[in-house]
């Protein structure tokens, strides 16, 4: 049976506990598991925890279910997700092509650990199909796709990237963590991999890191599964734990988030300070219509440009009080924070450089009057 969204989110990967009939998934804290003999493994053939631990399975099950792919893998972190994806898919020598405006800590990754090792790469504007077919070399291996973007929301379209990527013999990897599955599902569009920081929407409640790769194929999951247990790079059971409860309200909020978000761009759109809002949402917005066409809603992330330049910028950041000033986003809380300075200074000076009178707003949700009247007192004082 094809079940619906949060049904999958509530049940997938979490039937009852078969020895007890607990309804929650059990947090699995054991690092090792007994045998019945020498490699005679019980049910679920777990033998030790960085290998594979109950808690993480059905998170994984759970992950899968909702991104529409055949299996998941689950990690200490978005980065730490990338980090073996990108050791399975690349070797030196290869070419990657990455997005322009790519989340700062995968740019770092690239530039930074795998580019001293050979990889080569290009930094290209996904939303430009031609400059995509442009960079490709006999060489690629990987397009990284990022949609909507951190932080400058920029929209690539899926399907369109998925086809030249495949007619190049590449693998379309699509960083999904700004739209949550629920608002996109970027393997029906022709992904090959999706990768998630669980940190954000998943998890949504600002209270445990983690990452995950879903995909279709079998074989790659093979690799990364080695990979992942070769290196080590594997999350706690509470950690998968809490965003396994996480996701199970996921559609609820991702709707609160699209409202709170919607109502708040208006205004910023109105406000005499804000240069620039820049939301997919907005029917103005370049990359609205490929949006609506490959996203069920705009989602809670909403970045403005202010008209008064950087010490605007800064002064904005410092003066809301219902809207928290910190990095990472995705959580249940409005976050403000200034991205040249912050969540993106591993960019600075590259050609990834974002505007220093950028301000990225996580849009929480909480009563969206609150919020609207909290930014509106900052603007207000950052621009007298
Ligand atoms: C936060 C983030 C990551 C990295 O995830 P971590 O869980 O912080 O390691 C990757 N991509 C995007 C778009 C992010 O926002």
């Amino acid at each position: 049976m094809v079940r619906g969204f949060s049904t999958n989110a509530i049940h997938a990967g979490q039937e009852p506990d078969p020895t007890t009939g607990a309804v929650i998934t059990p947090l699995h804290l054991s690092s090792t598991f007994a045998q019945d003999g020498v490699g005679v493994t019980r049910a679920g053939d777990y033998e030790y925890a960085r290998s594979a631990n109950p808690t993480r399975t059905a998170l994984q099950e759970c992950l899968a279910a909702l991104e529409g792919g055949r299996q998941a893998r689950a990690f200490g972190s978005g980065m730490g997700a990338s980090d073996v994806l990108l050791r399975v898919l690349v070797r030196p020598g290869d070419h990657l092509v990455i997005p322009h405006d790519a989340y700062g800590g995968t740019f770092r990754l690239v530039d930074k650990v795998l580019a001293p090792w050979g990889v080569e790469y290009t930094p290209v504007d996904l939303a430009d199909i031609d400059a995509l077919r442009a960079a490709l070399r006999p060489t690629t291996r990987v397009v990284w796709c990022e949609t909507p973007t951190n932080p400058l929301l920029g929209i690539a379209d899926i399907a369109a990237v998925a086809d030249v990527t495949r007619q190049a013999g590449a693998r379309l990897v699509v960083d999904n963590t700004f739209a949550s599955p629920y608002l996109q599902q970027p393997l029906a569009l022709g992904a090959d991999v999706v990768l998630h920081s669980t940190t954000k929407y998943i998890g949504g409640h600002s209270d445990a890191v983690g990452g995950a790769l879903v995909t279709s194929d079998d074989e790659l999951v093979e690799q990364l599964t080695f990979t992942q247990n070769a290196v080590g790079s594997v999350p706690g059971p509470f950690d998968n734990w809490l965003t396994l409860r996480g996701a199970k309200t996921l559609a609820v909020r991702m709707d609160r988030h699209c409202d709170n978000a919607e109502r708040v761009a208006e205004m910023l759109v109105r406000h005499p300070a804000v240069a620039r809002v820049l939301y997919p949402g907005l029917p103005d917005d370049p990359g609205h219509e490929v949006a609506a066409k490959q996203m069920r809603r705009f989602g809670g992330m909403v970045s403005i440009i202010l008209a008064g330049g950087r010490e605007a910028a800064l002064r904005m950041c410092a003066a809301t009080e219902v809207f928290t000033l910190a990095e990472s986003l995705g959580g249940v809380e409005s976050l403000i924070e200034h991205p040249g300075q912050m969540t993106h200074m591993s960019v600075a000076g590259s050609a990834l450089e974002v505007p220093d009178s950028l301000v990225r707003l996580s849009v929480g949700i909480e009563d969206v009057e609150d919020l609207i009247e909290d930014l509106r007192t900052a603007l207000d004082r950052a621009t007298v």
